[in-house]
């Protein structure tokens, strides 16, 4: 039987539109554009197309877009006053450091000096410790927007078995906190996991998100089994795909995102969304402040 599609695109598309509405909205009450900076130490072209792709995101939703680029020569006092500036003008709303950073720099001591307040990565300390704590506040993009389409799309989680597979700072560890969250009894799978087929097997959620072309296979798969792919691989073609083999896992799964057109597109209206709320949260307080004066 062929799987339900978790169409991420016409997700993206609805949460866009809510999100222009919501930004006028905001900028009409408080006087005050949201701003999302973006801090990038030049590396290759990919990332460049993606920090521009970001900049047109932003302005679709009105929302304002500061770039801090920085030299690869530039030192760790160079990129850390670069995230001060940003972390202090009242202009920028949310921050992201566009990672991995070359690996010459500290990237655990570059997040520390993010105010965790426009930490809109979700990678804070912080941040991270209040998702841990089941009072999650700003939270990584790419798996807020998976459990958004699970949510979306109907998926129970509850009681459910997951199995992830990666355990990233950004994708695979806090999406596995997020299913724990929604009550699913989750298992991380990683490069050092034996086995991986069986567990993917026995798993009625399967999430991937190791960078890895045909790590899961339909013959792998639970029969109804939903699958979240979060892997965005090259081919040789130049065609991007997930980790999951999409054809025949089509075939067996119950529900599953597609690469491309599924968890991608999701991604950055939660990355918005993040930016307006950081923003919502900053200068309703000062508003309230200036109110008592
Ligand atoms: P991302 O930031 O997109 O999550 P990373 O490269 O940081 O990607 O992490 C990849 C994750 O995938 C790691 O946790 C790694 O252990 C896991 N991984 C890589 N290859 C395999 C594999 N063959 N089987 C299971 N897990 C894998």
């Amino acid at each position: 039987m062929a799987a339900m599609v978790l169409d991420g695109r016409a997700l993206a598309r609805e949460m866009r539109d809510d999100l222009s509405l919501r930004v006028a909205a905001y900028v009409a009450q408080h006087y005050h554009t949201p701003t999302l900076g973006v801090i990038h130490v030049y590396g290759d072209r990919s990332a460049e197309r993606y920090v521009r792709s970001l900049q047109i995101s932003c302005n679709r939703v009105g929302m304002n877009f500061k770039y801090y680029l920085l030299h690869h020569t530039a030192t760790q006092r160079e990129l850390e006053s670069a995230i001060y500036t940003f972390s202090a003008d009242p202009n920028v709303d949310g921050i992201i450091i566009q990672m991995p950073l070359p690996i010459k720099y500290d990237s655990a001591a570059a997040v520390g000096q993010l105010d965790h307040r426009k930490d809109i990565d979700g990678v804070h300390p912080i941040n991270v410790g209040l998702l841990n704590q089941n009072k999650p506040s700003l939270v990584p993009n790419t798996p807020a927007g998976g459990m958004l389409i699970l949510e979306r799309y109907g998926i129970e989680l509850a009681g459910r078995d997951a199995v992830v597979i990666g355990r990233s700072a950004i994708v695979g560890g806090p999406m596995s906190t997020m299913l724990l969250n929604a009550e699913a009894t989750v298992e991380i799978c990683h490069r050092a996991t034996r086995n991986l087929a069986d567990k993917v097997r026995r798993a009625d959620v399967v999430v991937t998100a190791a960078g890895k072309i045909g790590l899961v296979t339909g013959d792998m798969l639970k029969p109804g089994a939903t699958v979240i792919d979060f892997g965005i691989n090259v081919r040789p073609d130049n065609t991007i795909c997930g980790d999951v083999d999409y054809a025949s896992a089509f075939e067996v799964a119950g529900a599953i995102t597609p690469v491309p057109g599924g968890t991608g597109p999701v991604t950055t209206m939660v990355l918005l969304n993040n930016v307006l709320k950081a923003a919502i949260a900053t200068h309703v307080d000062i508003d309230d402040d200036m109110a008592q004066c």
